[in-house]
């Protein structure tokens, strides 16, 4: 298994713009030219939701966080999400990518970094 440790987006070769992979053409312009560019990997908690009842590929994992994530590039991109278990984790608290496995995308609360509750 391909353990990736930075985070990649599709970069439009026309237009520039970024979209999150898997995706076949450009959602700005429609083009289908689109190059992988590596990311900061860095951003905050956009929403996040708590798997209880997970699909059989991660029987005996739940329970466990799926979170989209706004990167500083502007994407939003969705992993899941460790390093805060048993904890409420704000909106908009950093977290970092980890690692691309063949469970998908790893996203990391960033210890001692959270936003308050309630905040914006
Ligand atoms: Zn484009």
């Amino acid at each position: 298994m391909t353990v990736a440790t930075t985070l990649e987006a599709l970069q439009c070769a026309a237009c520039k713009e970024l979209t999150a992979p898997p995706r076949l053409m450009c959602s700005a312009c429609g083009r289908r030219e689109l190059n992988p560019v590596a990311l900061s990997g860095r951003g905050t908690l956009y929403s996040y939701t708590t798997i209880r009842v997970p699909p059989a590929r991660f029987q005996g994992r739940a329970p466990y966080r799926v979170a989209v994530v706004e990167l500083t590039e502007g994407i939003r991109m969705t992993g899941r999400l460790e390093g805060a278990e048993g904890e409420e984790v704000a909106l908009g608290t950093p977290v970092t990518f980890d690692h691309a496995g063949e469970d998908g995308i790893v996203f990391r609360v960033i210890p001692g970094n959270r936003a308050t509750a309630g905040g914006d």
